[in-house]
């Protein structure tokens, strides 16, 4: 199987050569030439997590051998970094799932990917014919930095500088980022949003400047956001687990449809169940669920994209995003595969802040439902799903949540629910014991007593890597406004080669 690029115009390469430059020359993203075709879930019936993942990284990263994936996969998702249980579901009613994704070491999705993603990426190196090290960049709206810097801290042959939104991360995100170790970790602050970082760590990926003086230091850029194949692949595995674990509890059988509900930002977890639908597995709809940045209603129902809207903070902050870049990906996918139209939209993206795809509108239409929650609805349905369910949601799970009853109530749902929860509830401690216990009990506790409260109130344990973060001293003060970016991560590895 080749990786080919969304727009065209750069040559085919291996999934390790994908996985390696993270994003295509010529401004794409890769994308492998087929699809492969999952036909029902004997290969996956009574098996761990990490067989799971083997058999679904087989089907898709062909220049690896078994005995390679075997080892990242074990490596990944063993005991050690997931001590309780990787992607477990549970059923809260026979129609409401819940697959939990925040079991690992940063307590949110991303390291179900990032965990495995420096694993593939050692080994793409050493299949690579040059001999550089490897750059990771990273823009994070606040668990994603987290993750990667967990995930390649101390791996040999690898820098990785993460930039986040000062001022646009949840405090307890912040914390966890700039207390990190480890010798090869760099954490800056941009003063920006979310879109501004992400728009220029694309733009260091292509800049000929700044990849030769990465060259001259021995160096070579990739990327760890959802741009790079190697982190939308393993996002595929867990649709793929939950459905088999619904299966064997004879909730479905074999065959028999779900909804799958997605808290959605930049588009890649949704995008990577959208891959598990193509592949075959029996998806009723896709229900996409926004915040108040809800550029992908918009977008999903009508097929016009405008990012010409004011950007909102909202309590969901890692889905605080106007630029959704897989979104990319889809497009090439409905336009069967055709990069030209691609090539026409991303440049109005680019020039214009907007695209009009309304030729793809019934396909859209077609395969996802699309609403969006306010902050209001978010501290409401936390309270609510505690009041009557006794579990606890984290807001973005909640704004899924919540979206997901919009739906219930609209089309009258026919099928059971496997609703995806992002993060513990206990990253985002102050606005879940805001929803649950008011304003006055909130206000004036630091972090780590809002941590104990809500464990106090609800019984439920404050995940040990957030109890750890106490009293960790602060070892990342950088903050550089967007246009700076490039020379930063520079001046950041020269002062560590001194
Ligand atoms: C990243 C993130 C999301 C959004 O996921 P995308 O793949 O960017 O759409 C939702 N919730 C949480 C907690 C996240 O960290």
């Amino acid at each position: 199987m080749e990786y080919i690029s969304t727009r065209g115009m750069s040559l085919p390469t291996t999934s390790a050569g994908a996985i390696r430059k993270g994003m295509a020359p010529d401004g794409g993203l890769y994308v492998p030439d087929s699809i492969p075709v999952w036909s029902g879930t004997e290969p996956l019936l009574a098996s761990t997590y990490q067989k799971r993942a083997a058999w679904l990284l087989e089907q898709f990263l062909t220049d690896y051998t078994p005995a390679e994936i075997a080892s990242c996969a074990a490596a990944a998702y063993g005991s050690e970094k997931f001590p309780e249980a990787v992607a477990p579901v549970r059923t809260l009613t026979p129609s409401m799932h819940v697959l939990e994704l925040w079991h690992g070491p940063t307590c949110a999705f991303k390291d179900m990917a990032l965990q495995l993603l420096p694993h593939l990426l050692r080994h793409a190196v050493a299949k690579g014919e040059e001999n550089q090290r490897t750059l990771i960049l990273v823009a994070t709206s606040g668990d994603t930095g987290k993750a990667a810097l967990e995930g390649f801290r101390d791996v040999p042959g690898t820098e990785i500088v993460v930039f986040y939104p000062a001022r646009g991360v949840s405090p307890m995100q912040e914390w966890q980022m700039v207390t990190q170790e480890g010798a090869n970790v760099h954490v800056v602050a941009v003063e920006g949003n979310f879109d501004d970082a992400q728009r220029g760590v694309k733009a260091l990926f292509a800049s000929r400047d700044f990849n030769e003086a990465l060259l001259r230091r021995g160096l070579q850029s990739s990327s760890a956001n959802s741009i790079n194949w190697g982190r939308l692949v393993p996002q595929l595995v867990y649709y793929f687990s939950a459905y088999t674990d619904l299966v064997q509890r004879n909730i479905i059988k074999q065959g028999d449809p779900v909804d799958i509900v997605v808290p959605t930002g930049n588009f890649g977890n949704i995008l990577a169940a959208f891959y598990a639908r193509s592949m075959g597995l029996p998806v009723h709809k896709l229900v996409c669920a926004a915040n108040a940045n809800n550029v992908l209603v918009d977008f999903l129902r009508t097929g016009v994209y405008d990012g010409n809207r004011p950007f909102v903070k909202t309590m969901s902050p890692s889905m605080d995003i106007l630029v959704s870049s897989n979104v990319e990906r889809l497009l090439f996918e409905l336009n069967d595969r055709d990069p030209s139209p691609v090539v026409s939209w991303m440049e109005s993206l680019a020039s214009k802040g907007f695209y009009d795809a309304s030729s793809l509108k019934s396909q859209l239409t077609d395969i996802f439902w699309v609403d969006w929650a306010g902050d209001g609805e978010t501290l409401q349905t936390i309270g609510q799903v505690y009041r009557e369910q006794g579990y606890l949601l984290d807001p973005h799970t909640a704004v899924a949540w919540s979206v997901y009853e919009k739906y219930a109530a609209a089309q009258g749902s026919s099928c059971p629910a496997l609703l995806v929860s992002t993060a513990s509830p206990f990253k985002f401690n102050r606005s879940v014991a805001l929803a649950l216990l008011g304003e006055d009990e909130v206000q004036a506790r630091d972090e780590f007593e809002l941590l104990g409260l809500l464990a106090r109130h609800t019984g439920w344990p404050v995940p040990t890597p957030l109890r750890d973060l106490k009293g960790r001293s602060v070892r990342h003060k950088t903050v550089c406004p967007p246009e700076d970016m490039g020379k930063t991560v520079l001046s950041l590895l020269d002062k560590q080669a001194k």
